[in-house]
């Protein structure tokens, strides 16, 4: 089934210079940019984004992060597009990542890991909607 998930290239793959490259694995993966911004998140739209961890321990470090610089927003189109990203990533800790997925590739630390991607269709209809206000999740807009 073709659908819609939200990526991030968090701010260390931004300062490490490697959009382009992040860009290029996704779309050799079949994962097509349907839409695409540069932004700054402020801490606020950071906890907003991340709501599901604000009971975590991490979660001050993790907004705190997520706004210390720009990040690249995109929504990928393709088959099975949400599974197909997180088995692209990898891991949440680099250490632990497959060899050949992004966070193996990019990522520093379990906080600092390069890249996020929707984990279901639920979460990424809440996320598409959270920075791309009225885009659908469904494909074929
Ligand atoms: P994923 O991004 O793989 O879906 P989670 O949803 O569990 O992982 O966590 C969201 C983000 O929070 C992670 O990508 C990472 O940046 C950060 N994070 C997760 N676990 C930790 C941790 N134990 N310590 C610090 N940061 C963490
Ligand atoms: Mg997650």
């Amino acid at each position: 089934m073709v659908e819609r998930t939200l990526a991030i290239i968090k701010p260390d793959a931004v300062k490490k210079r490697v959009i382009g490259n992040v860009i290029q694995r996704y779309e050799a993966a079949g994962l097509y940019p349907v839409a695409m911004k540069m932004m700054s998140l402020s801490q606020p739209i950071a906890e907003g984004f991340y709501a599901v961890h604000r009971e975590r321990s991490f979660f001050h470090d993790l907004t705190a992060f997520m706004s210390s610089g720009p990040s690249v927003v995109l929504v990928l189109e393709g088959e099975n597009a949400i599974q197909a990203n997180r088995d692209l990533m990898g891991a949440t800790d680099p250490q632990k990542a497959e060899s050949g997925t992004i966070r193996a590739a990019h990522g520093a630390s379990i906080e600092a890991n390069a890249v996020h991607g929707s984990d279901s269709p639920e979460t990424a209809g809440f996320e598409i909607g959270y920075f791309f206000p009225g885009m659908d999740l469904q494909a074929g807009c």
